[in-house]
């Protein structure tokens, strides 16, 4: 059920459509319905049951990014998005899952079964790489350019505790993330050098599971519920100066929407607020030290991509772009756009792949237009739809991190 303060949301909307410029989607489509404007309306008519939801209703709240950047325009102070979370989680209970996002959900609650379908996928990659199938796309991403997985999990690469070789001077919880755990062992690598070299020391809880944000993003609360609760829970049981994640998601979830989703079940949220107090983006808990001194050349032009999850989920903007420009010889350059969506949004892109393979030309395009030979964004969902639309080897796509650490090795 949505809460009773969401509902009450839906009274704010004086329909005045400034939501609509600002919704990727709507630029594609251009109706209503799949504006935020109509998607409020429709949420309202359904709330006051004056509309059973249908097919098509579920198929218009599904047709958004939850990019938030509906929310963040609104001069009323709407929580569109919260608000479409609240309606996908009633959907599901009505409609359930589609079987693939069930079945991949049931990887996402297990660390051992996720495990296994990382070997299995890794058994798979010289087939989505031969010759006959490599430029079939899943979603917009050819299977050549889907991402490799680390031959070993970023985990298993690393002792729980990772010390400085010098006096200790913090401590840090590291939560990697299923992403950068299993497919960019690089930027964990590049997380925890950096880190060590700063003198501070990285706790990798291994029982850290799946931070449940695409599950519960699918409606499907109660499957993600597990892992937010096993989550608040390691994450709470150690004093550290701070949890530090390096993937924009993540953080959202440990930041927000935890929190947010307890609050709407009506459970105790002091333990969620708890973790969301200490959470921290790499690029902010970075922001406390003196690195410029530390850091050699990288020749060469970077533009920065951010991500959503990031610029408003989480408000952070500056300090991916203050790590960029510390580098000497790194030119940095401003996309046009750089906080609009890439198109991405987690299943979207496999889910809408006509819509979402037109916001994302948007995004290559400004990165295009910038002459930029590297891409720096902090989501590795944002960099994987990036990367495997950019249709060109000659620009990188990274994680600011990535050019920290070169750049401390230079
Ligand atoms: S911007 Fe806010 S108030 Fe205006 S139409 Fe959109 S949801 Fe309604
Ligand atoms: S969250 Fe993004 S995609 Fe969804 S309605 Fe709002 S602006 Fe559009």
């Amino acid at each position: 059920m949505i809460s009773d303060s969401l509902r009450e949301e839906v009274y704010k909307c004086i329909k005045c459509g400034l939501c609509m410029n600002a919704c990727p989607v709507y630029k594609q489509l251009y109706f209503e319905g799949a504006s935020p404007r109509g998607k409020v309306q429709l949420i309202k008519q359904v709330i006051e049951g004056k509309l059973e939801p249908s097919d098509h209703f579920l198929d218009l709240i599904f047709t958004c990014l939850l990019c938030e950047n509906c929310s963040v325009n609104c001069p009323s102070g709407l929580k569109i998005d919260r608000l479409m979370k609240a309606m996908r989680a009633e959907l599901e209970e009505k409609f359930g899952l589609k079987w693939q996002k069930r079945m991949a959900f049931q990887f996402l609650r297990s660390s051992r079964l996720l495990s296994f379908a990382m070997i299995g996928g890794r058994l798979l990659e010289p087939v989505l790489a031969s010759s006959m199938i490599k430029d079939r796309k899943f979603g917009t991403i050819p299977y050549a350019r889907i991402p490799k997985i680390n031959r070993v999990s970023l985990i298993d690469q690393y002792p729980e505790t990772v010390s400085p070789d010098g006096p200790v001077s913090g401590r840090v919880l590291y939560f990697t993330g299923c992403a950068t755990n299993y497919f960019f062992e690089n930027v964990g690598s590049s997380v925890i050098s950096i880190l060590n070299r700063l003198g501070v020391e990285v706790i990798i809880p291994r029982d850290q599971m799946c931070c449940g944000l695409p599950i519960f993003l699918s409606g499907a609360r109660s499957m993600a519920i597990k892992n937010i609760l096993h989550n608040i829970e390691i994450l709470n049981a150690q004093n550290v100066d701070a949890i530090v994640v390096d993937c924009a998601t993540c953080g959202a979830a440990l930041k927000k929407e935890y929190t947010n989703i307890l609050e709407e079940m009506g459970a105790n949220t002091d333990a969620a607020r708890a973790i969301a107090a200490k959470t921290l983006d790499i690029s902010q808990f970075l922001q406390r030290f003196d690195l410029k001194k530390m850091l050699g050349p990288i020749p060469g032009r970077v533009t920065y991509h951010d991500p959503c999850h990031l610029a408003r989920s989480q408000a952070v903007r500056e300090g991916p772009r203050n790590l960029l420009k510390m580098i000497p010889e790194l030119e940095f350059v401003e996309m046009e756009g750089a906080d609009s969506c890439c198109g991405g949004g987690g299943t979207f892109q496999w889910e809408h792949p006509e819509i979402a393979s037109g916001i994302t030309k948007k995004k290559t395009d400004a990165i295009l237009q910038t002459g930029a030979d590297i891409v720096a964004s902090g989501c590795p969902g944002c960099r994987m739809q990036i990367f495997g639309n950019l249709e060109t080897d000659l620009i990188r796509v990274v994680h600011p991190v990535e050019l920290v650490a070169k750049a401390m090795d230079n």
